[in-house]
């Protein structure tokens, strides 16, 4: 199904009404489309790889909630672990056995994590395990690298200077300026630039916190030996290492990047998948490390909602699907083709673009060069991505609309689905 300038009319009249009591309309600003000079499109429903408007307009979905949504939308196995889960009730604030069924299997997939702490998102992990490394190492600086998102808390709302390894500046208002200079942010894939920044401020570093495959600047993967080098480094000035998989744990393998890399963080941030579409984080690895959380050490971190039954059912039924064997092959698989014909169709057209992708992940940048850290991402031509995202909207595909977020394939994209999206893409390349 191609749809060429489809109505939109219920949606603009959403986005009216919505602007009027959310700022912007949107309760999170990657839902906005003003990077891509639009109005943002409101969704009716979703049901396996696709999603509808409410013009009912149909599109192929490569946003995925951001993630979650590894195995399509309403995915039988999750609808029935829910509705199993509402027959107990929603909340009680005393612990259920879902939570440790969520555990276990995060646990015996994450190579790392000897024990984990539930929470209700990726922010409040990565804010937790920042906390928590700090009360470790006592120590109070964290480095952080130019591009990686993090979350929303304060200590990640640090973008790097224009030289290597300026001082935070707080690139948020709100954020205070005391609690920026603790945070210092690096260009990515430039392991020089991490031995200055040791020896600049020796003894004083808490963590390097790191997408180890950044999902939050397009997507950009790291160099031959980065991560062993970042590794070393860690260990020999007494930090710790922080792995934020919150996108790529149980997207790029079952064990996330560090499985794919073979490194081993000394913490590890989870969110995401691991909810099967509902609000779940997740913080783990060393037990040493761990055993320092209250109720068992001091180090205090309460959730009123952490472990939901509703949330645990719904992450625990999608954990359980993916490890049915070969689940991530058939998600490379589906990748590589949508990567291969994306890269077939560039070299066939005028428009100068590169691909890069990863297991369930997928990027085309307009940029001329490869992309290896923030800087060269920033090169990339946004106006031409506007174009592309709007007339790809048009014949019915949902892209992320920003040149600076990866777009996500599920288990459900069929080899037909891909070559639809290609089919589209083809046509979008000779208009824009
Ligand atoms: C999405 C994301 C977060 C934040 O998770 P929320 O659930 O949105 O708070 C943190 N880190 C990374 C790498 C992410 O992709």
């Amino acid at each position: 199904m191609t749809l060429i300038a489809p109505p939109f009319t219920r949606s603009q009249r959403a986005f009216e009404r919505a602007s009027k009591v959310l700022p912007g309309g949107v309760n999170s600003p990657v839902r906005s489309c003003q990077a891509v000079d639009a109005d943002p499109i409101f969704i009716d429903h979703a049901d396996g790889a696709f999603m509808w408007d409410v013009d009912q307009n149909r599109y192929i979905d490569y946003v995925g909630s951001w993630g979650p949504m590894i195995l399509g939308h309403r995915h039988p196995r999750v609808l029935e672990a829910l509705e199993d889960a509402l027959e107990h009730g929603t909340s009680f604030g005393a612990p259920s056995i879902a939570e440790i069924e969520l555990a276990e299997l995060i646990v015996s997939s994450v190579p790392s994590i000897e024990m984990v702490r539930l929470v209700s998102s990726g922010t409040e992990a990565t804010m937790s395990a920042i906390r928590l490394a700090r009360a470790f190492t006592k120590r109070d600086m964290v480095i952080k690298f130019d591009g990686c998102y993090h979350g929303h808390a304060d200590s990640f709302l640090i973008k790097a200077g224009s030289g290597l390894q300026t001082l935070g500046i707080s690139s948020s208002p709100g954020v205070p300026e005391e609690l920026a200079k603790l945070t210092v942010s690096l260009p990515f894939n430039d392991i020089d630039a991490l031995k200055a920044a040791f020896k600049e401020h020796d003894k004083k570093i808490a963590a390097i916190i790191l997408e180890p495959i950044i999902g939050n600047a397009g997507l950009i993967l790291p160099k031959d030996g980065y991560l062993e080098a970042m590794r070393e480094l860690a260990t020999k000035h007494g930090a710790l290492l922080i792995f934020d998989e919150v996108m790529t744990g149980f997207r790029v393998a079952l064990g996330g990047a560090q499985q794919l890399y073979k490194i081993k963080p000394d913490l590890t941030t989870l969110g995401k998948i691991i909810g099967g579409g509902l609000p779940v984080g997740a913080y783990g690895g060393r037990r040493d490390i761990m055993e320092m959380i209250a109720p068992l050490g001091s180090v205090y971190q309460a959730g009123t909602l952490s472990g939901n039954p509703l949330a645990m059912a719904a992450g625990t039924a999608q954990l359980r699907m993916l490890q049915i064997p070969h689940s991530y092959e058939q998600l490379e698989h589906r990748t590589q083709r949508l990567a291969d014909g994306l890269t077939e169709l560039i070299q066939k057209s005028k428009v100068v673009a590169q691909v890069a992708n990863v297991t369930g992940m997928i990027c085309l940048f307009f940029n001329k060069d490869k992309v290896t850290d923030l800087a060269s991402a920033q090169k990339c031509d946004t106006k031409k991505f506007a174009k592309f995202w709007q007339a790809l909207r048009d014949r019915g595909i949902y892209w992320p609309p920003s040149q600076f977020e990866a777009a996500f394939i599920s288990l459900e994209h069929s080899k037909q689905d891909i070559d639809d999206t290609l089919k589209a893409v083809e046509e979008t390349l000779k208009v824009i």
